[in-house]
């Protein structure tokens, strides 16, 4: 039987089946879980990853995997590229690219607001290989233009911005990236493929962590490049493999098994997250609620025309946030007070601008100021779970005291 991966299918269809395909040997309808490290296979093929190509069968499992194998071309259907390449977390899949694309040389532009992880790996680690790195607003499109160099070789944003909710518009920074022959690419961990196909926007390359939304249920860790053919088969051979940051064939099976209900948990993620946030926006001790989903969004109209869903994702900031911060962690029932995102649970956590700015980001000045415009203080950031949304704005009541 034929890998399933019909273009004209609507998203729901490709999420179950994509990529998938009934195991030829056992007629098993659901995916199988090869642990296999290694693999019985004809004489005489090479054993450098040089000489890998398309046409070969499995070899090593640090080289490629069924199991694997069957989530990249599901992942690369939902993101609508050619072929994906999957990470044992976000942050290999992410400084995967980086050490793909940039040289000694080399300058990245990078959002002043990212990831913490990526944002401290471009400062601390890239310098090192005499790569420039560059972190600007990537909102305000008058920053990207003038910080963008003729040596740019890679432009990173993410949107909507872990932790604070801003927004990029993809398809005008994707323009002016190839300006000057730099490739795009977005962490779109936190609007998934649901909300937005950032490929079709322009993007050269889409991240996400796995871990996140797309895994879904929080017990398993992954990451995954997706984009055209050529450049991620370049990537699986020159950085997949020899940095052996492959994703283990147990948790592309478990996230396998969070796929097919992404688009439900998603339309569950938005509804839910709009319940909260509206409560939050009403509560005498919340200043401020940041969500895409909102009026008072100061981007709502970006949201509405580059996001399909919007996601359950949201900030919010009461007066003395670290002392609220100690008895939500005491008295939340039904939020867990944690970092990560994107489970079926929700969670929810603390972050200081203070802290933050003498870890990852270190802004200063105008910077800071279009920081704190969105984050104030500090945020308590929100994955909202698909509980219902009543029980989670009772918890948020009671704890708020
Ligand atoms: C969690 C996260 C990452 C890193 O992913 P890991 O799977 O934890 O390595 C990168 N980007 C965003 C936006 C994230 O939320």
């Amino acid at each position: 039987m034929k890998k399933s991966s019909n273009t004209n299918w609507k998203f729901q269809t490709k999420a179950v089946h994509a990529g998938e395909a009934p195991d030829p040997a056992t007629g098993a309808s659901a995916p199988n879980l090869v642990m296999s490290s290694t693999y019985v296979v004809p004489a005489n093929l090479p054993f450098s990853a040089e000489g890998l190509n398309d046409e070969m069968p499995h070899i090593y499992t640090r080289w490629s995997n069924p199991t694997v194998a069957q989530l990249e071309s599901k992942l690369a259907v939902l993101e609508g590229g050619e072929a994906a390449l999957c990470f044992a977390s976000g942050m290999a899949a992410a400084t995967g690219l980086f050490t793909q694309l940039l040289k000694q040389g080399d300058h990245l532009l990078i959002s002043d607001v990212t990831y913490a992880g990526v944002r401290e790996y471009a400062n601390e680690i890239l310098p090192g290989f005499g790569v420039q790195v560059s972190p600007v607003d990537m909102s305000n499109l008058t920053d990207v233009k003038e910080a963008l160099r003729d040596n740019t070789k890679l432009v990173w944003i993410e949107t909507p911005c872990n932790p604070i909710m801003r927004l990029t518009d993809i398809a005008a920074v994707a323009e002016l990236a190839h300006s000057v022959g730099a490739s795009l690419a977005v962490d779109s961990t936190f609007a998934s493929p649901v909300a937005t196909q950032p490929l079709s926007l322009g993007a050269d390359y889409v991240m996400h962590s796995l871990t996140k939304y797309m895994g879904g249920h929080g017990d398993a860790m992954g990451g995954v490049l997706a984009g055209r053919a050529k450049e991620i088969a370049l990537l699986r051979q020159k950085v997949g493999i020899h940095s052996g940051a492959v994703l283990s064939p147990f948790n592309a099976w478990l996230i396998l098994r969070g796929l097919p209900t992404l688009a439900l948990r998603m339309q569950a993620h938005q509804a839910g997250a709009l319940r909260v946030a509206e409560f939050l926006e009403q509560h005498p001790k919340v200043e401020k609620v940041m969500y895409p989903g909102l009026a008072s969004h100061p981007q709502h109209t970006l949201a509405k025309k580059q996001m399909k869903n919007f996601s359950g994702m949201l900030t919010f900031q009461v007066k003395n946030g670290p002392r609220m911060a100690e008895q939500f962690a005491e008295k939340l029932e039904v939020f867990h007070y944690a970092v990560s995102l994107g489970h079926h649970r929700s969670l929810i956590y603390y972050m200081d601008t203070k802290d933050l700015m003498g870890s990852s980001f270190k802004l200063t000045g105008e910077a800071l100021e279009r920081y704190r415009a969105f984050a104030g203080e500090g945020v308590f950031r929100v994955s909202v779970g698909i509980e219902d949304p009543e029980d989670l704005c009772q918890d948020l009541e009671q704890a708020l005291g």
